[in-house]
């Protein structure tokens, strides 16, 4: 299943999508969500990010040709940082380039959306809680990343976690292809199972510090091939399984 959030008749509403259909979606859509009226055309519905996370925690440097690229040893447990709700925007939404930042990267990276409360979730369990995935850009200041001392506003600036384009329930989330494109040229291209923290130990690492509500989110982490988002220029992250997400940079 594909669970959306668009706008219809001005209004925010949850929506599930069946090929080029949307549907409203009736219940919740973090539990047992039924297919209701349909509300339009997708090509012409407006997607918005797919949930309203109150946090966004996010794993730095889980995959080894990343780690490699940006001169850096391999974390011995996962490097985890948060980005603020005020961060996320959705699919089509324009990214906004930081006051006073010299230089901005883009990070194509596999989004996880919780469905339940999730503390101290045990390993093998991950999957009881998981409503489902989605693509993100993990937008990133270096210039802030490396100078700051902490990542917030490298990291957590308005508009610097597009996520989207909707949530896919029915996906192993262990093997898929992922890449991204700058202006239509390809500058990552991976796949999940080159994770050095599989999604598993994630869930349970940080979960010991983090309780995570309905609709929160993990990032889990870009694969090689990072590189500057300039003002104009579009990235699109996509996933296997999942979808493509667009997003473009601007002053
Ligand atoms: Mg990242």
């Amino acid at each position: 299943m594909r669970i959306a959030r668009v706008e219809a008749g001005g209004q925010p509403a949850w929506a599930i999508i069946e090929g080029d259909v949307v549907y409203r979606l009736e219940g919740s859509p973090f539990d047992n969500p039924r297919r209701g009226d349909r509300i339009g055309d997708l090509g012409l519905a407006k997607l918005l990010a797919p949930c309203q996370p109150t946090k966004v925690v996010c794993i730095g440097l889980n995959y080894r040709a990343h780690a490699a690229e940006t001169g850096q040893e391999l974390p011995k447990e996962p490097l985890m940082f948060l980005k603020p709700p005020t961060s996320v925007i959705g699919p089509g939404d324009e990214v906004v380039w930081a006051p006073d930042s010299k230089k901005i990267d883009y990070e194509a990276e596999l989004a996880v959306v919780f469905k339940k409360r999730a503390k101290h979730v045990p390993a093998g369990a991950y999957k009881e809680y998981v409503l489902g995935y989605t693509c993100a850009n993990d937008i990133s200041a270096r210039d802030f990343q490396r100078g700051d001392g902490q990542w917030a506003r490298a990291k957590g600036s308005d508009t610097f976690c597009p996520i989207g384009p909707w949530i896919e329930t029915d996906v192993d989330p262990n093997d898929l292809r992922i890449s991204g494109k700058l202006d239509g040229e390809i500058k990552q291209d991976s796949r999940t199972s080159d994770l050095v923290f599989n999604l598993d130990f994630q869930v349970s690492h940080l979960t010991k510090y983090f309780t995570m509500e309905p609709g929160d989110v993990l990032i889990t982490g870009t694969p090689a091939g990072i590189g500057d988002m300039p003002v104009g220029s579009e990235y699109e992250v996509t996933i296997e399984g999942i979808g493509s997400l667009k997003n473009r940079m601007t002053k």
